[in-house]
Order: structure tokens, then sequence, then C-alpha cells
């Protein structure tokens, strides 16, 4: 059955996937549309484009945005991006730097845990210039210190691990002004991240409105159905476009596939057409 998926990361972020291959996934899993929107990097869109194109597999050029909100890490998804425009690029490499000043950090904090690992280890475990903690999490299970990336998250890397260190993050509403910028649609990521809900949830979406947001990603491979037809609720309520994606990594993220995420995701093709619509060409 035909659906969309507007939410995929590549090996361009954390993902394990190359951009082709994410969209030869999702050809299989009969998505006709399907966004790239890798972690603050728009770097691996070209190659997905190009497969798109081979395939008859309609590529969207998108963007997650990490950004703060009073202190809460909020995740920005952009969508139908001017990706090539020279001022979201420079944003972005800016805002990417600020993870490879926290990363040796990071590294130099386990080191004094007694734990042995370089950020030359860690680097070679990406692709790109979008290192993160998930890379450092893939070190310290290989090297035996954890059973696995959750466990590493836990006691080190997560909020209130042992080697925890807070990120500088941009507002919200500068990484929505910069999708903006871009021609683009931003959109607000799995909105169950919050862990906000009623009253809360809608007056936090109305601020994000009034700062340019045009949309929630509603449907999501680890909402519950409550969460999904509340979240259908507030953009209903708040006049905000309706998105949806499997938030797909590979094996960084397991058990989620694209197209279907834990296997019940559908995520509706005719939500295609109003998002469209919302973006500057
Ligand atoms: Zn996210
Ligand atoms: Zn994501």
């Amino acid at each position: 059955m035909a659906r969309i998926d507007l939410h995929l990361h590549t090996t361009y972020s954390d993902g394990s996937v190359p951009p082709a291959e994410v969209v030869s996934l999702a050809h299989k899993a009969s998505v006709t549309a399907l966004a790239i929107t890798d972690h603050d990097i728009v770097d691996g869109i070209p190659e997905a484009l190009e497969a798109g194109t081979q395939l008859g597999v309609e590529v969207i050029p998108g963007i997650e945005i990490s950004s703060r909100w009073e202190e809460k890490e909020t995740h920005i998804l952009g969508y139908f991006l001017k990706w090539q425009d020279p001022e979201l690029q420079k944003c972005l490499a800016d805002h990417r730097i600020s993870r490879h000043t926290r990363n040796p950090q990071i590294v130099e904090k386990l080191n004094k845990f007694g734990l042995s690992l370089t950020y030359d280890e860690v680097k070679a475990k990406g692709h790109s210039a979008s290192i993160g903690r998930p890379h450092i999490a893939q070190v310290l299970v290989e090297k035996g210190y954890v059973n696995s990336v959750k466990e590493a998250f836990d006691r080190y890397l997560g909020v209130g691990g042992d080697a925890y260190i807070p990120r500088e993050l941009p507002e919200a509403r500068e990484a929505i002004d910069w999708i903006r910028k871009a021609g683009g649609v931003p959109v607000l990521a799995h909105p169950g991240w919050t862990k906000q809900k009623g009253e809360d949830l809608k007056k936090f979406c109305k601020k994000l409105k009034e700062a340019g947001l045009l949309g929630i990603e509603v449907f999501y491979s680890t909402h519950h159905p409550r969460q999904t037809s509340e979240y259908l609720g507030v953009a209903r309520h708040l006049d905000l476009l309706v998105t949806g994606g499997s938030d797909f990594h590979g094996v960084t993220k397991p058990g989620i596939e694209v197209g279907i995420g834990r296997g019940n995701l559908k995520v509706p093709e005719k939500l295609l057409e109003p998002l469209k619509n919302a973006a500057c060409f």
C-alpha cells in the first residue's frame, strides 16, 4: 500500500545507511515520497535526489535541526528546503561546530572514568561532519565498556550521565527562521519527546507557531495511538500542517523500518500536497 515517509536519517548524520540505499529501501516499502532529514546537515540530499530519479521516488530536501526552547531540546524538521542556499549552509556549518567542541570534551571525561578511547576512534565511525554521541556510544559498545547504545546513554552520555556535557543549541525560533529563509516548511518533530500534553502542549505549540512554525509531526514510529490523536487535535486546533515519518536510522535505532516504523506506521500520501503548497519555491 502506498505511503510516504518524511523523517529519515542517513550516514551523513547518525544513520547507518547511505542516502541512495535509504531511497532504495523506501522504494521496496512502497514509499512514493520521502524526505531526507539528517541532523543539522544537508549534504546527503544530492545522492538521495539522484537515487530518487532513478527509482521514481519523490525525494524532498529536508533537515532536522537540534534546537532548544527554554532549555528543553527541541527538534525542528524542515521540508522543501532550498538546500543549496549559502546562508542556510553557513548557519548549519556554524551550528555543527558546537558538536566538534563538545565531542572531545565528552571523550576526555570518559577517559577520566578510566574508559580508554580516543576522539579519532569516534570520528572513524561517522562519514560526515555530523559526528555525535551515537558514534561515541558505538565505540563504547565495541570496546565492551557497555552492552548497548542505550546503556552508553543511560550511564554516560545522556542527560544526567557521568560524561554528559550540555550542548550549545540555537533557539527553536532561530532554527525555524533558518528554514523559512531557505523557503522551507518548519515542523515540530516527534512532539511525544516534549513529554507535554493537554493545555501545556497546546500552549507550547502555539508559541512555536507564533515563532513561524507551520506543522507538527503527528505520525511517528513510537507515538501511541492516543498521542497520535491528541497531536492531530492540536494541529487542527492551531491550524498547523500534519506530517509524519519513521525517524529511520538503520542499526543505530534498531526495530524501526523505512516507511513502516515498528510495523504499523502509515503516513498518508494526502499530507504531501498541503506541505508542498506551504513551501516557497
Ligand atoms: Zn529528533
Ligand atoms: Zn530524527
